[in-house]
C-alpha cells in the first residue's frame, strides 16, 4: 500500500502539531496509508521521512510568511508559521529532488509556488481586485465558484471536465508562477485556482479544497486516487 505524507499545521504556543481528519480519510480512502511529517530543526530527520513515503500532501493552514518569496510582510496578510514554511520548503525540495509526487491543497499550492519561485497576493480583495469572494469559510463545503480546468493538463487527464464546482476558503492567491509550473485551472475571475510541474512531472496543487467536499461531489475524490496511483509507479 502506497504511503502518503501528510504536512500538519504547527501551534508554537502549545507546541503541537495536527491534520484536519478529512485529509486522513481521504487518503484512505483513495488506498493510501497516511502518516504525518511533523516540524523538526534538524532537516536530516524531515528528509529521512520523507524518503519513507510514496507521495507529499501539503494540506491547507496559515498563510505563507511573505519572505518565503522575498516580500514584506503587509497588514492585510494573516497569521504565518515560519516554523511550518521551512518544513514545506525542505519536503518540497526533496520530493523534487527524490520524484516523490507531489499534491498541493489551499496552503499547499500557495507554499508549493512560492518555494519554488512564484509569489502570492497577500490577500486576494486587497491586491488583485475582484468581484468574486475567495474567502468562503461561511460555505466551507459548499460550491463557492466553478473552476475552468485548461484542455490537455494533468489535471483535466484526472477531472476528465472542462469545468467543476469548487469551494473556496483563501484570501491569497498565486500572482507570480513559479518557473517550470503552468497554470491548469482559473477562477471565473482570472485567479489561478492549479498548477502543475509543465514537464510532466507529478508535480500538482489546487486552490479549493477536496477533501472536505468528497461526500458531496465523489469527483473530487480523482486528486487523492492520482497522487496514491503515481504512489505506486
Ligand atoms: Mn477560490
Amino acid at each position: 500500500m502506497p504511503v502518503i505524507a501528510l504536512t500538519p499545521s504547527w501551534n508554537a504556543e502549545a507546541q503541537r502539531v495536527s491534520v484536519p481528519y478529512t485529509y486522513v480519510a481521504a487518503v484512505v480512502r483513495a488506498g493510501g496509508a497516511p502518516f504525518v511529517i511533523p516540524p523538526s530543526e534538524n532537516d536530516s530527520a524531515v528528509c529521512a521521512a520523507l524518503d519513507r513515503a510514496d507521495g507529499l500532501i501539503l494540506t491547507g493552514g496559515d498563510d505563507v510568511d511573505p519572505s518565503v518569496y522575498g516580500e514584506e510582510k503587509l497588514t492585510c496578510c494573516g497569521e504565518t508559521t515560519p516554523v511550518r514554511d521551512r518544513l514545506e520548503q525542505t519536503l518540497i525540495r526533496h520530493a523534487l529532488k527524490r520524484g516523490i509526487p507531489v499534491l498541493g491543497i489551499c496552503r499547499g499550492i500557495q507554499i508549493l509556488n512560492a518555494a519554488l519561485g512564484g509569489t502570492l497576493y497577500q490577500d486576494i480583495a486587497e491586491q488583485f481586485g475582484t468581484q468574486l469572494k475567495h474567502p468562503r469559510s461561511d460555505i466551507p463545503i459548499g460550491d463557492a465558484h466553478t473552476v475552468r480546468i485548461e484542455k490537455g493538463s494533468l489535471l483535466y487527464s484526472i477531472f476528465n471536465a472542462e469545468e467543476c464546482p469548487v469551494n473556496s476558503r483563501h484570501h491569497q492567491g498565486l500572482k507570480s508562477i513559479a518557473p517550470g509550473m503552468r497554470i491548469s485551472a482559473w477562477a471565473p475571475d482570472g485567479l489561478p485556482e492549479a498548477i502543475e510541474a509543465e514537464d510532466g512531472r507529478p508535480v500538482l496543487g489546487v486552490q479549493w479544497h477536496p477533501e472536505g467536499l468528497i461526500e458531496r461531489l465523489p469527483l473530487q475524490l480523482c486528486l487523492f486516487r492520482w497522487i496514491v496511483q503515481e504512489a505506486q509507479k
